[in-house]
């Protein structure tokens, strides 16, 4: 590891381009950053589709990176990824949402739902979904408290290993979305072979509406959806207008900043006192 260390640096020196010095960079700082435990969790509300009433929040990770400030995911959630320090940061992840589920339920007698992104590396452990719902347990907190998110290319892409924790989650009663539905080689049989109780229909779905294309595949996944039982997510919306469209066309349930930006523990803690006091 020191020899390959020092090859790295010797790159760096000889002129590596400005962005792949930030990737190393980057990519370097994240082990200690995770030891730190720099991360911290923004919570970004869902609504039910109709009657707009929370439906729950999703867990955004953020680096709050001493001198830099804000790091986003975007950026360093493929760094981990390509170090496989993602397992790590996964963890620290879990830990932060459960501990943020735990005050809420301390403090409102109940636990809203929490989505918490899962990279498909995370899943390379065997243990990872039993580690879950051990802690879920532990902590008292009801497994339906807890939603998984996967990314559509991550669940096709390592179905062997993705497939029987899905499932053993799925028994245990946490809730699994498809995330970013719509952007991979994504097909509609997808939906009926997958464990899953959500799709999240991808922005680039949503930011079309109401145009002619965009609501006929729109309509078509929730159609199929709804005959499936399937929670259906619109992501990012942004307008009144993509929120009626994405309603009209049979969509459960809304997130975006037009409904709910990502927001503090103590901005989502204010929402939760109007939404449990309904
Ligand atoms: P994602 O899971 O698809 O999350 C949605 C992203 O879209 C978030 O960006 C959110 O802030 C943003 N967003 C929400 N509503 C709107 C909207 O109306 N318009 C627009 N333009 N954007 C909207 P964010 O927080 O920067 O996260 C980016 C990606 O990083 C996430 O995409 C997810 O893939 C990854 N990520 C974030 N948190 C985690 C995490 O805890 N673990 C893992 N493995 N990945 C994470
Ligand atoms: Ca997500
Ligand atoms: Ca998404
Ligand atoms: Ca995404």
């Amino acid at each position: 590891a020191k020899s390959r260390a020092g090859a790295a640096w010797l790159f760096f020196d000889q002129g590596m381009n400005g962005a792949s010095r930030a990737r190393l960079d980057t990519e370097q700082a994240l082990g200690r950053a995770i030891a730190a435990r720099e991360f911290l969790l923004e919570y970004q509300p869902k609504f039910r589709a109709g009657t707009r009433t929370l439906s729950g929040f999703e867990a955004l990770v953020r680096w709050e990176r001493p001198g830099r400030g804000r790091v986003s995911p975007g950026e360093f959630v493929p760094a981990a990824e390509r170090t496989g320090q993602i397992k790590a940061l996964g963890e620290l992840i879990v830990e932060l949402a459960c501990t943020q589920l735990l005050d809420w339920q301390r403090r409102f007698g109940r636990a809203p739902s929490v989505a918490i992104n899962v990279s498909p590396l995370q899943f390379e452990d065997a243990g990872f979904a039993g580690r879950l719902l051990a802690r879920l347990a532990a902590l008292g907190l009801p497994s339906g408290a807890l939603e998984i998110e996967i990314t559509e290319t991550a669940a096709i892409g390592h179905l062997g290993r993705v497939l029987p924790q899905l499932n053993r989650l799925r028994s245990e009663g946490v809730a699994c979305a498809l995330d970013d539905f719509g952007t991979g080689q994504s097909s509609l049989t997808m939906l009926r072979q997958l464990p899953i109780s959500t799709v999240k229909l991808d922005r680039s779905m949503i930011e079309p509406l109401p145009e002619v294309q965009a609501s006929a595949v729109v309509m078509a996944t929730c159609a199929l959806g709804q005959s499936l039982n399937l929670e259906i997510v619109a992501e990012g919306v942004e307008t009144e207008q993509q929120a009626e469209a994405a309603e009209a066309l049979g969509c459960t349930q809304l997130q975006g900043y037009h409904l709910g930006r990502p927001m503090t523990p103590e901005q989502a803690g204010e929402l939760l006192t109007l939404a449990f006091a309904a």
